[in-house]
């Protein structure tokens, strides 16, 4: 870098360096989405809190549109600050000590690298997200569901304590006895009252092996009948499930997974009683390669191109009582039926008794569940997807669903009221309080512009 690539904010008193250079503004404009690219006016790498507290007061005080980046998965430019300061955390990426039966982890570390730590320990976060290279801060943010959460909820659940710095420029540490109103505001908050630095996680007891079944159905009711006897009953660590295309029509998978104890497999005529599946695979695995699973996608998908085109993922949460006609009609809009030739689809449930932090949307219901369109674009292939991830929110949501909000998918102010109903005014109050200048997690398009 050369000295004209840098800019030393002295009078802000920034220890950090505000990064103009145009490759890195290029990057700090693309994310795993791929269809937004708004560049920053400079990137900087804070290695502390202060840092941190620095850029927002200056920013604050200058009306300047500020993101945090952690992992850089966002969907639809939501870690993006157009003409402003994107906080790239990769530089605060400590992960440990790991005391007890916690860890402490700086915003910017992966998931898989929280995971590498702590599993010498024989301990594990209690839920994972399917994919381990997504960011701490971005996950804690968005809440984070996994197969675990119809046991342990989000991975949000799991924060005990929180180091972040507001909006407003304050490094304050949060817990639910300390600050609660903030802590609370954060976890699933989207980034909209401050910028996770650090989290104490609570971590679970990690088996070494696991036994996974892939249960088959041809029929959509009787997979979501035993969906919810096995949310309910809690038999399995790990429940996911899949709609898979087969000619003419859908198939469906539940994937449940269940620990090794010691040197004892589970049993399987327990664990399937009662099931009404047409046919099973089992396959044994180690603990660590079952949650690292997507990294061998990652690997071929990087290799061929494809993690780099275009994404626009859509994630609904449905309520119980109207999920098989939502996810029959969405599937038989012709918008989607390129998920036939390319993609996935998730469909598996949650308990909303599990799902704790309060700022994270459920319907209606004991049980709802996640539907997942996972679709990649060839390159300029992706607005009529995107204008379809439209059409089947707003069907879904007069079904009674709401959005899991990591997304490709445009949301305006309104939109954004609804989503929360009665917590919108608590998320109001919060911003209001802590980032009075509304400089924080513009990407969103949660709010009116002054
Ligand atoms: C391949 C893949 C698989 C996935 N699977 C799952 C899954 O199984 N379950 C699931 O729940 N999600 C899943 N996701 C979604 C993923 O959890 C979210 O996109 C997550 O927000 C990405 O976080 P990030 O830090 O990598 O992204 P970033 O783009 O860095 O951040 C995402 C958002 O969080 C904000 N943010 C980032 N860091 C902070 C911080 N320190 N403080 C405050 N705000 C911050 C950003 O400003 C942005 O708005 C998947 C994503 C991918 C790409």
């Amino acid at each position: 870098m050369t000295s004209s690539d840098r800019v030393v904010s002295a009078s802000a008193g920034f220890v950090e360096l505000l990064d103009t250079r145009p490759e890195t503004l290029r990057e700090a404009a693309a994310d795993f989405g791929g269809l937004v690219h708004s560049p920053p006016l400079g990137v900087l790498r804070p290695r502390s809190a202060a840092g941190i507290g620095d850029a927002l007061a200056y920013a604050g005080r200058h009306g300047i549109p500020v993101a945090a980046r952690s992992g850089g998965h966002s969907l639809y430019g939501q870690g993006q600050a157009p003409g402003g300061i994107v906080l790239d955390l990769g530089e605060l990426n400590a992960v440990g000590p790991v005391t007890g039966d916690r860890v402490e982890v700086r915003a910017g570390a992966l998931w898989r690298d929280v995971l590498a730590a702590t599993l010498p320990h024989g301990l594990t976060p209690p839920v994972l997200t399917d994919y381990l290279g997504a960011g701490v801060g971005g996950v804690l943010s968005a809440g984070g569901l996994g197969g675990a959460s119809h046991r342990h909820g989000l991975v949000a659940d799991s924060a005990l304590e929180l180091e972040v710095v507001t909006g407003a420029g304050e490094h304050v540490v949060c817990s639910p006895d300390r600050h609660s109103a903030l802590f609370h505001a954060v976890l699933a908050g989207l980034g909209q009252v401050a910028v996770i630095v650090r989290a104490t996680l609570r971590l679970s007891p990690a088996p070494t092996r696991v036994r996974r079944y892939c249960l088959y159905y041809s029929g959509l009711d009787g997979y979501l009948s035993d969906q919810r006897l096995l949310a309910t009953d809690r038999r399995f660590a790990h429940l996911e499930g899949q709609v898979r295309p087969v000619p003419g029509g859908w198939t469906h998978m539940i994937e449940a997974v269940a620990a090794h104890r010691g040197a004892s497999a589970p049993d399987d005529g327990t664990l399937l009683g009662g099931l009404s599946f047409d046919s099973a695979e089992t396959e044994d695995l180690g603990h660590a390669e079952f949650a690292n699973r997507v990294a061998a996608d990652e690997e071929i998908l990087r290799t061929t191109g494809e993690w780099r085109y275009p994404h626009p993922w859509l994630n609904l949460l449905l309520p119980e009582d109207t999920a098989a006609s939502v996810v029959t009609g969405v599937l038989a809009d012709p918008g989607f039926q390129d998920l036939r030739e390319n993609g996935l689809i998730l469909l598996y449930p949650l308990l909303t008794g599990a799902l704790r932090a309060p700022l994270f949307r459920r319907p209606r219901g004991e049980v709802v569940l996640l539907f997942a369109l996972l679709r990649t674009a060839a390159p300029g292939t992706a607005g009529p997807m995107v204008a379809a991830n439209r059409a089947a929110y707003e069907y879904a949501r007069a079904n009674g669903a709401v959005a899991y909000p990591v997304n490709a998918l445009p949301m305006s102010p309104a939109d954004w009221r609804e989503h929360y109903g009665s917590r919108w005014e608590t998320l109001a109050e919060a911003k209001g309080v802590h980032d009075p200048h509304g400089i924080l997690g513009r990407g969103h398009g949660m709010w009116a512009p002054a």
